[in-house]
């Protein structure tokens, strides 16, 4: 059983050890912004909605995150544990979810808190392509495909996203700041709080992860 958050601004690389973190854990990656994505994609009303609001890289009004991921969370598939990748970024969120989980007998095991400086952020970001098809996600100088723009895992086309550009990524970093990093306190004082260094390299941030979440 392994319930657990992913927290820490954009470019920090949560999905990219989402997706190492669910292979070893075998948990549920749920990102609440592949769910927008997802929904932008197929054209749904949700989509339509959440796209406003990430194209300028500010957050989409709680409550309807708060439903999204709930609902999500009632899946079988989630029952012995979950990885959230992106979900809660509010406090609010964080409350919602918490009294949720309470009344389904369960509660946050590890909050995993990946810091990585402005700057780098920045870089990694604007230099960011992800997989069309799959959803891998690569960068121009630090993670370059094998053939470029071709994703090395599904033959897809690499794109970039909407919101991966210079003046959106700011205000996602502001935003962070503004409204995320409240969550760094909140978990700290519920005592389940856990530092990583985002900036020593995709393996060895993996294996301090491990290191917090046990074998
Ligand atoms: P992400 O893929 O996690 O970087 O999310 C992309 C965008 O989706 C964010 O910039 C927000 O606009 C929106 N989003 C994703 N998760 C949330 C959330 N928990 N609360 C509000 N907005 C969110």
């Amino acid at each position: 059983m392994l319930r657990t958050i992913l927290l820490g601004p954009p470019g920090a690389g949560k999905g990219t050890q989402a997706a190492k973190i669910v292979e070893k854990y075998h948990i549920p990656h749920i990102s609440t912004g592949d769910i927008f994505r997802e929904n932008i994609k197929n054209g749904t009303e949700l989509g339509k909605k959440a796209k406003e609001y990430m194209d300028k890289g500010e957050l989409v009004p709680d409550d309807l995150v708060i439903e999204i991921a709930t609902t999500r969370l009632l899946a079988d598939d989630c029952k012995n544990g979950f990885l959230l990748d992106g979900f809660p970024r509010t406090v609010y969120q964080a409350e919602k979810l918490d009294s949720f989980l309470e009344k389904h007998g369960a509660k946050i095991d590890k909050v995993l808190d990946i810091s990585v400086e402005k700057e780098e952020l920045m870089t990694r970001l604007t230099g960011r392509r992800v997989c069309k098809a799959c959803g891998a996600s690569y960068h121009v100088v630090n993670i370059p495909p094998k053939k470029e723009g071709i994703c090395d895992v599904c033959g897809g086309q690499l794109i970039q996203r909407d919101d991966d550009n210079a003046e959106t990524v700011a205000n996602r970093i502001e935003v962070y700041e503004a409204q995320t990093m409240p969550l760094i306190e909140y978990y700290e004082k519920a005592g389940n709080l856990v530092h990583i260094d985002g900036a020593t390299g995709l393996e060895n941030v993996f294996a301090d992860i491990v290191k917090a979440l046990g074998e």
